[in-house]
């Protein structure tokens, strides 16, 4: 079956007791325990593990095409897991150009850690080094939308020993499959596209194999609590069963909207890979299909003030930060990252939503015009 089917259905489970095609929701934090001190029913508390996970858990599983998945509290909390189930001696490379908030605690966390430019290959494998445990990349990378060729890093992680990890929250794998192209644990910030409605915040780890590695994610998960909420569980199931028609949309708006501002006199740059004029074209166009994200940022003639400017003056964009919701989103990054930040000050970062393209795009023509008068 195609994934599209997979998600609308939420894997087609109904609940054996009660026969709904809703999953009823289980609040429960503990479990009994049988006459002989035993767990017939596997569970135990709800820290280690939670019913409110399997179907959401198994379906980006397939989704995936990975072996399990692990949801998480956030994807921060996901994130930082994936790094902390290394151990102190692991060297790690990262993006230059990555979520902001992660590399801030990267940095912060771990001096055994090198920032490179994941489109320079060469560079890359002379930052390898023999401890180096663990490659992490973001394609299209947060918020000037570079991208990183998958099979190619992968192809220097595994010569030298190590794995490669994609945060994949903006690509989804409606667009992109980190593990078709060699990737061996796929991270998501499940607030953005998973869930789609700006209304929880979760995250998910997905592995390629179960592995030592994965035992010590889910480990670690139960250990250091930064477990999932129940309801959060249910609403991002929910949210997930329109994933693909959400996404789809959302690519399109924003392949619309790309398209037509690249013709606008007051916007000095469009960064989008469904670009033909894109440096990362063709790159996306082998890994990624079906569309090219909806993630996109406008650099403003005029500079930092211009595109502050327009983000004051839209009516149906939402200044707000955060993205994959659908409601369209408009934000100056730069005041956001602060200092050390390579976003510049000219960029404003567009989420396109499943609004209707035209509208979304006079708006921002008519918040061009004024900011740039
Ligand atoms: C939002 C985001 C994160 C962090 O996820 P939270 O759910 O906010 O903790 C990580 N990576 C990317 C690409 C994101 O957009």
């Amino acid at each position: 079956m195609k994934n599209e089917t997979l998600a609308a259905q939420g894997l087609g489970w109904v609940d054996d007791a009660t026969r709904a095609i809703s999953p009823p929701l289980h609040l429960s934090s503990t479990y009994l325990r049988d006459v002989d001190n035993g767990y017939r029913s596997g569970r135990e508390y709800i820290r280690a593990d939670n019913p409110a996970f399997d179907q959401p858990e198994a379906l980006l599983t397939a989704l995936e095409g990975g072996a399990d998945a692990a949801l998480f509290a956030s994807g921060m909390a996901a994130a930082t897991c994936a790094f902390l189930a290394l151990t102190g001696e692991d060297h790690v490379i990262v993006p230059k150009v990555m979520y902001w908030g992660l590399r801030k605690w990267l940095t912060e966390w771990s001096s055994n850690i090198d920032l490179v430019d994941m489109r320079d290959l060469d560079v890359l494998k002379r930052a390898m080094r023999p401890n180096t445990r663990m490659i992490w990349i973001e394609t299209p990378s947060n918020p000037t939308w570079e991208v990183t060729d998958i099979a190619a890093v992968a192809e220097i992680a595994h010569a030298g020993g190590a794995m490669l990890a994609a945060d994949s929250t903006c690509s989804t794998p409606v667009v992109t499959r980190p593990f078709e192209h060699g990737a061996d644990v796929v991270m998501h910030s499940a607030t953005k596209y998973l869930n789609g409605h700006s209304d929880l915040i979760a995250g998910a780890l997905v592995t390629k194999e179960k592995n030592a590695y994965w035992d010590r994610v889910l480990t670690l998960r139960a250990q250091l609590g930064g477990v999932l909420g129940s309801f959060e569980a249910w609403l991002l199931l929910r949210g997930m069963r329109t994933l693909f028609p959400r996404v789809k949309t959302a690519c399109a708006n924003a392949q619309a909207i790309a398209e037509r501002l690249s013709a606008n006199p007051n916007v000095a740059e469009v960064l989008y890979p469904g670009l033909k004029t894109s440096p990362g074209h063709a790159i996306a166009a082998k890994q990624m299909s079906g569309g090219f994200g909806g993630m996109l940022s406008i650099r403003v003639k005029g500079g930092e003030q211009a595109a502050i400017g327009t983000a004051a003056n839209v009516k149906l964009w939402k200044r707000a930060t955060s993205l994959g919701g659908v409601e369209s989103l408009i934000e100056h990054r730069a005041s956001v990252e602060g200092a050390g930040s390579p976003c510049p000050p000219d960029l404003l970062r567009l989420s396109a939503g499943v609004e209707d393209a035209d509208d979304l795009i006079a708006d921002l023509e008519q918040a061009l015009e004024k900011a740039t008068r």
